[in-house]
């Protein structure tokens, strides 16, 4: 009987950073300044140079960075935004929260993100936005993308939520559209002990428009020039994000070591394995593998104490919340294919090859068994 092998583990990486977590987290609660303080400040700079931004715009949730960089690229009441049903449902969420109608793309076989080739015919005279969402750590291919939205005069909100430090031709995600979002859920890359999130961006006026509205819409104490939301990271996460960012690129070559190893391994068998692509380099927040077997295979991972994640069973598109916003015709053949057969297997930076091994092992025993 193989030992328990989790999807993420949290444990081992918080024992290593227990001790300098601690002592901050004390230097906080002794001054009592819980809220957009210097930590609050530290990080959102610190956090911009990681994605070569001027500016980091921090928030309570990835959710609320969405939400709030929709709004703050100028996403009104009624206009469309253009996106993904094969993601997280925050990604919509956020859309529907802004005002706007949610307008949903396929994605390609390939790399599951966005199928670019299919934007431009959902454009039409009320779009304003395309939010592309580099899914599992991967960036979208952003070049063709940003040709469209340029010549259509639209803005690129990018949600990189699953993407802290992938690069696009070297660049960060994030860094690439007039807007990026993170979040700092703790399963993330860059994960917080509570919600956090961020924008960054290279635009003065986002920026501006970001922090006034996290905060009530207040300019200085009790003026308030536009109506606002309480979206505002608070010190003793912003604290935790600092400590940990300075590990982040050690934690992501971690990742992307594991998964080259997963892939060495199972490189034989009919599996379908995660696809870097050429422009990309991936941040292995998820290593995603297809399979038509995807319910069988779990559930015997499962017995052999490999756990494993789906990301995600029902596309957003065959929510019930969605039926609001759906159209008739709308055809998201690869979104379905993809949402039946993706399997995530256990990835964090502290897994072990003997893990792997094990979780190989059992794989390739499923496998053989047929
Ligand atoms: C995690 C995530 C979000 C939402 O972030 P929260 O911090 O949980 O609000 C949005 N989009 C994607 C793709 C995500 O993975």
């Amino acid at each position: 009987m193989a030992s328990a092998i989790p999807l993420v583990d949290m444990r081992a990486q918080y024992q290593t950073l227990r001790d300098e977590i601690r002592a901050s987290w004390d230097e906080i609660l002794d001054t009592m300044h819980l809220f957009l303080g210097k930590n609050c400040d530290a990080f959102e700079r610190e956090f911009a140079d990681f994605c070569g931004t001027r500016f980091g715009c921090a928030v309570n949730s990835g959710t609320d960075a969405l939400h709030l960089a929709l709004r703050a690229v100028g996403v009104r009441e009624g206009d469309e935004v253009i996106t993904v049903s094969h993601t997280f449902i925050a990604t919509v969420e956020a859309i529907i929260q802004a005002g706007a109608r949610p307008v949903l793309v396929d994605v390609e076989a390939d790399t599951c993100n966005m199928d670019v080739a299919q934007v431009e015919k959902k454009i039409n005279r009320r779009t304003k936005a395309i939010l592309p969402v580099h899914l599992y750590g991967q960036p979208v291919d952003m070049d063709p993308l940003l040709d469209v939205a340029r010549r259509h005069d639209l803005r690129v909100v990018e949600d990189a939520c699953q993407a802290h430090g992938a690069l696009y031709k070297g660049k960060p995600a994030g860094s690439l559209g007039d807007a990026g979002c993170f979040s700092f859920y703790f399963s993330k890359n860059l994960g917080a002990y509570g919600e956090a999130g961020m924008v960054v961006t290279d635009d003065p006026g986002v920026a501006r428009q970001v922090s006034l509205l996290r905060n009530h819409g207040q300019e200085t104490r009790y003026v308030h020039p536009v109506m606002g939301y309480n979206c505002r990271i608070d010190e003793l996460q912003a604290a935790v994000l600092r400590i940990k960012l300075r590990r982040l690129s050690t934690w992501n070559e971690l990742r992307r070591r594991h998964a080259a190893t997963y892939t060495e391994l199972l490189g034989e068998s009919d599996l379908t394995l995660p696809k870097e692509a050429p422009y990309a380099k991936h941040a292995y927040h998820l290593y995603v593998i297809r399979s038509r077997e995807r319910d069988e295979l779990r559930h015997w991972l499962s017995e052999r104490g490999v756990e494993t994640g789906i990301h995600y069973p029902i596309p957003v598109h065959l929510q019930a919340a969605f039926t609001p916003y759906s159209r008739p015709g709308d055809d998201l053949v690869i979104t379905e294919q993809v949402a039946r057969t993706v399997l995530s297997l256990p990835m964090y930076p502290e897994l072990t090859d003997e893990q792997i091994s094990t979780v190989v092992g059992a794989i390739k025993d499923y496998l053989e068994r047929r």
